[in-house]
């Protein structure tokens, strides 16, 4: 990823200007094959509408009939201060121009050369917030997190609470994206078949609601770079010319490489680094191969299945004690740490890496939800007597102005 900046950053000068320095490379990273696409001329996709063991759950998301697949989506919002914490309707925002490019819908395809307008594809592949979590519980598709990182490399640790990031949905049911301050890159991405805890797409906070998102999310659904991530390489896509390397910029006419003439490469495709303004398309052959993996036995299958776009019925709600069922064992943030714990005494309450609890009361809570103690948080460090407490499992729980909770099980002896 640090040659694909240098490069961009020679070629363009600056990388201010870089709407897109996408550091996906290659395919599979974690070492998984991603099956070759072969062109049949009948869409992959055909499996999943019209028959086979996919059809019954498949229809379910089908609008109107038209087979269209909609992907239930999270964002986690990783914010080290207020202006990164996205406002909702940008992120809403954002999905509009995913779905746009998705859909074919954008107003200037009318400027897609010629030559390509007859393979340019709606993917009919649509993105929506999840409605419901993966333990069923009512959800707007945001989780929000306050991190003490300020800068973040392509090193997957936004993924994990336990390294100051989120924890991934269930990647077989979800499209994961981390929205965080990115120092490298625009962005990056999975490929379908990495491993499930690191699957998803990071995105810079700054670059919610560009075209970069439509990049990754093309990666996320198997489409290599055109120019297969090496000289004049393969994308394993038949509809799209052989191109030498990247486009920066926004180009205009035909531009042949690797030995062709017209219609020259296709720079107008999402699957360039082109500038947003310029991106125009996916192809039908990138469409197929996306949707191969849709099929039964495709590595996307079980988004078919999902069910974060179905409402949370009441009667699934989790009862008092179980708000963080997802992963009981872990605290909701990495941010506060209880000590010892079990404890006896005295318990230690640390907000070392994040010092906004500062002045913030926090509560001590029994499993009937009764609060049995209060206290103000004055130090990094604060210890709190609990020698009147029964034995048993409480929690401390506190909240912010901006609404984030924070609840920490802990044991007394
Ligand atoms: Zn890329």
């Amino acid at each position: 990823m640090r040659i694909i900046l240098l490069l961009f950053t020679l070629i363009t000068g600056s990388v201010a200007h870089a709407q897109l320095a996408c550091s996906t490379q290659g395919q599979n990273r974690q070492g998984g094959v991603i099956t070759p696409f072969i062109s049949t001329g009948t869409p992959a996709a055909d499996a999943v509408v019209n028959g086979g063991s996919g059809a019954g759950t498949a229809s379910r998301y089908m609008g109107d009939g038209k087979g269209v697949i909609t992907i239930p989506v999270v964002f986690h919002i990783l914010y080290n201060n207020a202006g990164q914490n996205l406002d909702e309707s940008l992120i809403r925002q954002q999905l509009v121009v995913l779905n746009t490019a998705f859909r074919k819908k954008n107003a200037d395809t009318a400027n897609i050369p010629e030559a390509f307008k007859s393979v340019a594809a709606d993917c009919e592949i649509e993105f929506k917030l999840a409605v419901a979590d993966p333990l069923r519980r009512s959800t707007n598709g945001i989780v929000r997190k306050y991190t003490s990182i300020k800068n973040w490399l392509d090193d997957d640790k936004m993924k994990f609470a336990a390294s100051g990031g989120s924890d991934a949905w269930d990647a077989t049911r979800y499209l994961n994206i981390w929205v965080c301050n990115l120092a490298l890159s625009s962005g990056y991405s999975s490929f379908p078949g990495d491993a499930a805890a690191k699957d998803g797409i990071v995105l810079r906070t700054g670059l919610v609601g560009s075209k970069v998102l439509v990049h990754e999310t093309g990666h996320w659904l198997g489409l290599k770079h055109l120019w297969g991530d090496t000289y004049c390489g393969d994308d394993q896509v038949d509809d799209t010319p052989k191109q030498s390397t990247f486009t920066p910029g926004c180009p205009t006419g035909v531009r042949p490489s690797c030995g062709g003439g017209a219609p020259g490469d296709m720079y107008m495709n999402y699957m360039d680094f082109t500038s947003d303004a310029c991106l125009l398309m996916f192809t039908q052959g990138q469409k197929a191969r996306m949707w191969s993996n849709f099929v039964t036995s495709g590595k996307r299958a079980g988004i078919i299945d999902s069910k974060g776009l179905t409402p949370a019925a009441n009667d699934e709600i989790p009862l008092p004690g179980e708000e963080n069922p997802q992963k009981p064992e872990e605290p909701v943030t990495a941010a506060l740490k209880l000590y010892p714990n079990p404890a006896i005494n005295r318990l230690t309450v640390d907000v070392g890496a994040d010092d906004r609890w500062l002045g913030k009361t926090i509560s001590i809570y029994n499993t009937n939800g009764e609060q049995v103690l209060r206290s103000i948080i004055n130090g990094k460090q604060q210890a709190i007597d609990i020698t009147r407490l029964l034995p048993g499992l409480y929690f401390v729980a506190g909240k912010q102005e901006n609404g984030e909770q924070i609840r920490v099980k802990f044991i007394k002896n």
